[in-house]
């Protein structure tokens, strides 16, 4: 059994140490934070096959471009003169292609799928994170952003999803109790949702009781390599030693791999969320505010908004109020009855999704040294495929055949 060392501790990283330490490895997490917060905590909770068409297609650049000039649009790039910048920018236009689309869904499907099942078993226990299989309602007002929901529904059922297209009265049947102005949706039955702050703490119980060692505030800050393979991990709480190296460090992750002379493309995506407590009132369905690009899920006795993608920097923890404002604007025309205030800028959350100009993740060992494994990228799915990456993670260090295996990860 291998000595192994996760560098992050989000849900990727506690994923993949479960995984490994349910298998017989020793592990260790090492994060530089105290595991309580980030990007794995305050996302929107959704386990989502639908997403089946990676960010990366047709259409987006332009979409992307007319958003920027909106200050309350749900997109934006930071603009910053910066190689990095450049670079992830040209792969995304060079990858923003049907070919690209075609060869990614089944990839993006298996590894959903694999997931979900995986968070079934997770929940066959106490499920104290509320995991619950009510499907994903895609909200759409114009005709226009109807159609290109429609026609994304469509291409996933051609993947063998299931997925009913409803008109209004239909789509406020479903969410009755709800004053909702839509004029249809798209209803994915193939996706779930949980509390990700209980998913996380869940998994910290389950890995403490595995015997994991979870390395808080410590901050990976160089290797030490001899013949293409790391032989120290240095941190600024003294050396590690590991057989073999996950990365899952999000939207960190290219720092920490430059230091191994590897090169990976990941800018941070910012987004926010915030909580409301229900009232009488509520979304009993996850779902997504199309026009707004709002996600909105039911969590116990709160319901979470979060929205937004401002590629930008990991130091930008800037609370853009005027996008903020956007996400509020859009949630009060979808549901004219809740008319909910800007909350407060100690109310809201951010995070930054670790984004490829692929629109997929990487999971794979480097082909550069051999015992790092990369499990990273994830943008806005980390949530969704991480059980899945964690399984893989598990199967590339005890060289075993992959449960899903594709030449794009
Ligand atoms: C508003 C919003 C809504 C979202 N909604 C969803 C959703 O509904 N469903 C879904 O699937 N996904 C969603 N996402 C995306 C999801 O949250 C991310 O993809 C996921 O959390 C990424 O997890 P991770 O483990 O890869 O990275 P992270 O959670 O970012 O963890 C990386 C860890 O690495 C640590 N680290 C960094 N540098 C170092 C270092 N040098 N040494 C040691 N440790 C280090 C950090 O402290 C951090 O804990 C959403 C994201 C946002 C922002």
């Amino acid at each position: 059994m291998k000595k192994c060392v996760i560098i992050g501790g989000g849900v990727v990283g506690l994923c993949s140490a479960y995984y490994l330490a349910k298998a017989g490895n020793h592990v260790t997490i090492i994060d530089a934070s105290d595991m309580e917060d980030g990007c794995s905590y305050g996302n929107a909770g959704m386990i989502v096959p639908s997403h089946v068409i990676p960010m990366a297609q047709p259409g987006m650049i332009a979409k992307g471009v007319k958003w920027m000039f909106n200050s309350k649009s749900p997109f934006y790039v930071r603009p910053r003169l910066s190689s990095e910048l450049l670079k992830w920018g040209y792969q995304f236009y060079r990858y923003a292609n049907q070919k690209h689309v075609e060869a990614s869904m089944p990839a993006l499907r298996d590894l959903s799928l694999l997931s979900k099942e995986l968070y079934q078993e997770f929940a066959e226990g106490k499920n104290d994170f509320a995991y619950e299989e009510k499907g994903l309602l895609m909200l759409y007002r114009t005709d226009k952003v109807g159609e290109e929901e429609i026609h994304a529904g469509k291409e996933a059922e051609k993947m063998g999803l299931k997925v009913d297209f409803l008109d209004k009265e239909a789509t406020s049947k479903l969410e009755s109790g709800l004053d909702l102005d839509v004029i249809g949706s798209v209803h994915y039955k193939s996706d779930a949702h949980l509390i990700p702050n209980n998913f996380n703490k869940f998994l910290k119980d389950q890995l403490v009781r595995l015997g994991v060692k979870l390395q808080t505030k410590t901050i990976v800050e160089d290797f030490t390599v001899f013949n293409q393979k790391i032989t120290k991990i240095a941190t600024n709480q003294g050396e590690f030693l590991a057989d073999e190296v996950v990365l899952s460090a999000g939207s960190w992750s290219p720092m920490i791999a430059r230091k191994l002379g590897i090169q990976i493309s990941i800018l941070p995506g910012k987004g926010y969320s915030f909580n409301l407590t229900k009232q009488e009132q509520a979304p009993t369905i996850p779902s997504i505010l199309c026009e707004g690009k709002v996600a909105v899920t039911p969590m116990g006795d709160q319901i979470r908004f979060g929205g937004t993608l401002e590629v930008t920097h990991t130091k930008d923890h800037k609370i853009n109020l005027k996008r903020v404002q956007g996400i509020v604007n859009t949630i009060n025309a979808f549901y004219p009855n809740l008319q909910i205030e800007q909350p407060k800028k100690e109310e809201i959350w951010h995070g930054f999704r670790p984004c490829t100009p692929t629109g997929l993740p990487l999971i794979s060992r480097s082909t550069k040294v051999s015992n790092f494994i990369l499990a990273t990228g994830h943008a806005m799915m980390g949530l969704s495929l991480a059980p899945a990456t964690g399984k893989l993670v598990e199967e590339l260090v005890g060289e075993k055949k992959l449960s899903v295996s594709n030449n794009l990860f």
